[in-house]
């Protein structure tokens, strides 16, 4: 029997910046799979590369070298709209600060990429509204990114990562501006949705109790992707 396509593949990926003449090479001949229905926890030291792995990952940043494969298709030739597209519906991205629209309340915030996509604000509203309260965060739902403590604004942007429903979501340090207790909390959420969607995710953390409770954990050596 063949194996399923990987949700996520990075297939010798390079990445590289120039800073101010020194050449500094983050990735390196990179190559990752992801599994629908995965969770991979991404753990290495500040600095290391893994915002930039990420952003390579979630198609914000084109890599120098090599190739991101979403669901089977090679991104590397694709224009900008398309990278676009493919992002919009593929890949939900959670940041360690919110990044949250500080003018519209919560529902709002996650309404937002629907209505992007296209959906109209009834269904857009409807849909966002179950994501709340499956985050635990229904009763806060008018509430503007301000009024919320920093654990609930870390829910909703979780709704919001997941309100097109992605195949892939991508986080970079979703816990790592929270207290050890909220950070578990929030973790349970995402980690409850994660598994109860059926979504794939690669989370950045520094926190090693976060990463033991994920499927494998990979690190950065050398530029390249390894198990840890
Ligand atoms: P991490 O997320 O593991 O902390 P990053 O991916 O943010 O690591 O950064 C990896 C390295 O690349 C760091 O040394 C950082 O200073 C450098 N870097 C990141 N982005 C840029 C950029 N746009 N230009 C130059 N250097 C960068």
């Amino acid at each position: 029997m063949m194996a399923p396509t990987p949700v996520l593949e990075l297939k010798a990926v390079e990445r590289r910046y120039d800073e101010g003449g020194r050449k500094l090479v983050i990735l390196d001949g990179a190559d990752f799979s992801l599994a629908r229905g995965e969770m991979v926890a991404l753990v290495a030291p500040s600095g290391a590369g893994k915002s930039t792995l990420l952003h390579t990952a979630g198609l914000l940043e084109r890599p120098d070298g090599g190739d991101v494969v979403v669901s089977g298709r090679s991104c590397s030739g694709l224009c900008d709209d398309e990278r676009t597209a493919i992002r919009r519906n593929e890949i939900g991205f959670v940041y360690q600060f919110h990044h949250l629209l500080p003018e519209f309340t919560a529902l709002e915030n996650v309404m937002m990429p629907q209505l992007v996509r296209g959906l109209d604000a009834a269904q857009a509203s409807q849909r966002a509204m179950q994501l709340l309260d499956y985050m635990k965060i229904g009763a806060r739902a008018e509430h503007r990114p301000s009024e919320l403590s920093g654990g609930e604004q870390q829910r909703v942007a979780i709704a919001r990562a997941v309100a097109n429903a992605p195949l892939i979501l991508l986080a970079d340090e979703p816990t790592g501006n929270l207290d050890p207790a909220t950070a578990s909390y929030v973790f349970d959420a995402l980690e409850a949705l994660v598994r109860q969607s059926g979504l794939s995710a690669l989370i950045a953390t520094h926190n090693h109790e976060l990463a033991a409770r994920m499927d494998r954990r990979v690190t950065l050596a050398e530029g390249k992707i390894v198990d840890f």
